[in-house]
């Protein structure tokens, strides 16, 4: 898969300490992206996913594992990879998305992918950036129109749910 990079115990991509996975590639063009560097599929470096998966799990501290971007669902075979070997090992998965859930949804209907790293996935931060409705004071999210849900809750419901503090 290809990658920009990896980021230990960080307190900002989700709830706990997280490993962070910042995918590489990404086919929204936001005005006012963080990470412009990203964007490029042919950018970043080419890791193996059992080495990042071994990255992963080397801190016993860890809560949980981000999948970042980029755009995640671009890779959604390898993060779902990810995602399982965490559920496996008894972490949980974040994944920040620029489709929103309901463009996720649509997707999965063809795309068995999508619809695996979707269905792993325990909380998804959806929807593009939006600069006019940036704000520094929300958590976990860049922008107000931007989601934190309750995938399994959504799923099982098949409507946006929102996650609870
Ligand atoms: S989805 Fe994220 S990485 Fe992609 S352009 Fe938008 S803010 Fe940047």
């Amino acid at each position: 898969m290809r990658i920009a990079g990896t980021v230990q115990d960080s307190i900002v991509d989700g709830a706990g300490l997280r490993f962070v996975v910042f995918t590489q590639g990404c086919p929204h063009g936001c005005d006012g992206c963080h990470n412009p560097e990203t964007h490029d599929f042919a950018g970043g470096i080419e890791r193996e996913v059992a080495s990042v998966v071994a990255e992963m799990l080397a801190n016993p501290l860890t809560d949980g594992v981000t999948l970042s971007g980029g755009e995640p669902f671009a890779q959604a075979r390898d993060c779902a990879e990810i995602a399982a070997a965490a559920k496996s090992n008894g972490l949980n998965v974040w994944v920040y998305s620029g489709w929103t859930f309901e463009e996720l949804l649509e997707q999965s209907r063809g795309d068995t992918d999508t619809r695996r790293l979707l269905g792993l996935a325990d909380v998804l931060v959806d929807g593009r950036f939006e600069l006019p409705l940036r704000s520094l004071d929300l958590k976990f999210r860049g922008s107000r129109n931007q989601r934190i849900l309750d995938v399994p809750a959504s799923l099982a419901a098949n409507v946006a749910v929102i996650r609870e503090k």
